[in-house]
């Protein structure tokens, strides 16, 4: 037995040594895992968007899947460089961006290993550098500022033209009353459960109040859903959030909280890539502003 914990001990430490560290990222510019088939831009803002689902690499050495979904995100990649930089533009700074080059055929980061690798050994270390990527980010962040902002960005091609605002909260929870929103039980649900322990405001205003980021939607005529226009997706089909905000954005030791973003097919359409990333780069920074302290991203620059 002890024999087993000295050798996970130092496997453990190789892959600590072998990853690189996040005091050697430049902001700004990429860095690779294994076989380029995940790219992580380095980033000095305590905003990390991961884009899971936009890749086109098809590796003959992984196989394809044999279940799961295989949708590609199409636009979200392009999307997210438009976010790079306009947040340059912005702030002088850059977010944390982590891309996963591969079809969803191949590797779906958004899942957990079995189902997203099926045992395929290269599948499998892309899956562990896009997650390391993410946990060396958000070590960035909490480091620098104490706190850090998880966007999964991905595209849902559902009848209801809107922006899906997951918080790993199902369609029902999110209708019910603010009472229940509030209490201990959904709040320890939500992604954005280490935002309530911080901001001024309660998880149901968090959620589809006026200082939601549905709210913020509102106020520049984008739909979305949980807003205050549009509080809970009611029946129709509606992505509540997945694996990367369930392992990434819920914990409570970290001072992480996040948001599925699914963009409906417009604004991931070519002639709107650059103006949906104004929008979603306008929407976090007012949100950051209001609930992380007035002006909170002037300070970043
Ligand atoms: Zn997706």
């Amino acid at each position: 037995m002890k024999k087993i914990y000295s050798l996970l001990l130092s496997v453990f430490i190789f892959i600590e040594c072998a990853f690189p560290q996040s005091s050697d990222f430049v902001p700004g510019n990429s860095y690779w895992g294994k076989n380029h088939f995940v790219e992580y831009v380095a980033g000095n803002l305590p905003i990390i968007i991961s884009v899971p689902h936009g890749g086109s690499l098809k590796p003959e050495i992984i196989s394809d899947r044999t279940f799961g979904v295989n949708a590609r995100d199409n636009g979200t990649q392009e999307v997210a460089r438009e976010m790079i930089t306009e947040f340059m533009g912005r702030t002088g700074k850059s977010p944390h961006v982590i891309f996963s080059h591969l079809v969803r055929r191949k590797l779906d980061v958004n899942r957990e290993e079995f189902e997203a690798a099926q045992e395929n050994t290269a599948a499998l270390t892309a899956w562990n550098d896009y997650h390391g990527f993410i946990d060396s980010a958000q070590a960035s962040a909490r480091r620098s500022f104490g706190k850090g902002f998880l966007i999964d960005l991905h595209g849902q091609n559902h009848p209801e033209q809107r922006i899906e605002i997951g918080y790993r909260l199902e369609s029902d929870e999110l209708a019910m009353p603010d009472a229940d929103l509030n209490s201990k039980e959904y709040i320890e649900k939500s992604s954005l459960k280490n935002l309530v322990k911080i901001s001024a405001y309660s998880h149901a205003e968090l959620i589809h109040g006026k200082n939601s980021l549905g709210a913020l939607f509102d106020t520049y005529g984008v739909r979305s859903t949980p807003s205050p226009s549009d509080p809970a997706p009611k029946s129709y089909k509606f992505f509540s959030g997945g694996y990367t905000i369930f392992r990434h954005a819920a914990e409570d030791t970290t001072e992480i909280f996040g948001v599925q973003f699914e963009l409906n097919p417009e604004l991931r359409s070519q002639d709107h890539f650059e103006s949906t990333a104004k929008l979603l780069v306008s929407v976090i920074i007012e949100y950051l502003n209001i609930h992380c302290g007035e002006k909170f991203t002037e300070r970043l620059n």
